[in-house]
């Protein structure tokens, strides 16, 4: 039995199945794979086709336990899996690789047809609860208590980001040794002017840099009612939120002119104003009206000039990590020491684990879906061990 419908438990089941297993899917959402569907929204950035060297230290302290089960089912074989699936793939300039529907609805169908196809039976509508006293799965679904002892179980429950998805985090009341779970890829609250919020909620900071503690990161961001969410602020979400836990709050340097050195700013901003406004200054120097108004807010906020100096280094307080509800992923979940080295709890021999409740995270670029796939096989070939021994 695999309880939860997601990548990790959809993979496990199709493993299982295909060493001849009968196999039963459980999950209390309706219907399979919703956050897979979401991710989908972003294109579905399934894997990364950097080589493996450099793929599997984005898992970083964990990269020795997930990378038996990365290395048996890598990038090229999750590539080939989906186009087994009749989902040809494109690899984007940044070495993600995407199906070229840009999408997971079609995958997802294809895949859930395949599944049937082999005989796995899918339940909706059940939420697993725990084990009762004899070491029965409990269940509560739509006609109330059920109970059932499978040969064996695999639990792939996922994180708790999106919760209304389905992957919730009440699990983590259910199994022992749970570090706990914490926003991953999130966005971080700042608190912005009332003007400026309300004129620049939602939009986004295009072709910038953020730095933090030396790492600095190229890409996007979006400003929140809250604070600032997207790509280069994900990249950096793990020491952010951790040194934000230790601290209380960090300080995020915004370099808004990236490709342009100091001198050639200074040129244009550090001049005579003549009789132009601040903004007028700095819109006729080129930037954008956000970024205007980022230079004023850091202003206001007492940051020093000359201009040349701030546009390439706001500084921004964050608080604290948006709540995980809006994260793209967690961090926490069980603990590498209750799993043994085939993902299977040393407590409750029979039961073994997958996917992103495990306790690891990784930054975005396809390297959340492919450990949630190797993950789900290696569990799967763990019971299909257990089950013959
Ligand atoms: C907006 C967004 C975009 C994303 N984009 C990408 C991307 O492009 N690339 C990438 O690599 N990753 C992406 N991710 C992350 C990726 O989707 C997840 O890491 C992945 O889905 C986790 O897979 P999983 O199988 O471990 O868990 P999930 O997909 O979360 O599935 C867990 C399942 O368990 C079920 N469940 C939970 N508790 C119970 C219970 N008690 N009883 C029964 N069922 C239960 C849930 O209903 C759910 O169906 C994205 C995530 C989000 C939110």
């Amino acid at each position: 039995m695999v309880i939860g419908a997601g990548p990790a438990g959809l993979m496990a089941a199709e493993t299982l199945a295909s060493a001849g297993l009968a196999v039963t899917v459980i999950d209390h959402m309706p219907s399979p794979g919703r956050k897979l569907l979401i991710a989908g929204r972003g294109g579905l950035n399934l894997t990364h086709s950097e080589p493996l060297e450099a793929f599997l230290p984005r898992y970083g302290a964990v990269q020795a336990r997930l990378e038996p089960a990365i290395r048996a089912f890598p990038p090229s074989a999750l590539m080939a899996w989906a186009e087994g699936l009749g989902q040809p793939l494109f690899t984007g300039t940044s070495g993600r690789v995407f199906p070229k529907a840009l999408k997971a609805s079609p995958l997802l169908r294809a895949w859930l047809s395949r599944l049937a196809g082999q005989g796995v039976t899918l339940r909706g509508r059940h939420r697993w609860e725990g084990w009762d006293t004899e070491g029965g799965l409990r269940f509560t679904g739509p006609a109330g208590a059920v109970a059932c002892r499978p040969a064996a179980t695999l639990l792939a429950l996922g994180g708790a980001s999106w919760p209304r998805l389905g992957s919730d985090g009440l699990w983590t009341g259910l199994l022992p040794g749970v570090v706990p779970l914490r926003p991953s890829n999130c966005g971080f609250l700042h608190a912005w002017s009332d003007i400026f919020r309300q004129r620049f909620e939602g939009q986004p900071l295009k072709r910038i840099a953020l730095e933090f503690r030396g790492r600095r990161v190229r890409g996007e961001a979006v400003v929140t009612a809250s604070g600032l969410e997207g790509g280069a602020v994900y990249a950096l979400s793990a020491p952010l939120r951790d040194e934000i836990a230790a601290e209380g709050g960090v300080t995020l340097r915004l370099d808004l002119r990236p490709d342009e050195t100091p001198e050639a700013l200074a040129a244009r901003l550090d001049g005579p104003r003549g009789g132009l406004s601040l903004s007028n200054h700095l819109r006729r120097a080129g930037l954008a009206p956000i970024a205007i108004g980022l230079v004023q807010e850091a202003l206001h906020g007492g940051a020093a000039l000359p201009l040349s100096r701030l546009v390439k280094d706001i500084p921004l307080r964050l608080t604290a990590p948006a709540p995980i509800e809006r994260a793209i992923s967690t961090a926490g979940g069980v603990g590498w020491a209750e799993v043994d080295e085939h993902f299977m709890l040393r407590r409750r021999p029979g039961t073994f684990l997958a996917g992103e409740m495990l306790d690891w995270e990784a930054p975005t670029g396809g390297y959340l879906l492919q450990a949630c796939f190797s993950t789900g096989r290696a569990a799967a070939q763990g019971i299909i061990d257990y089950l013959s021994s």
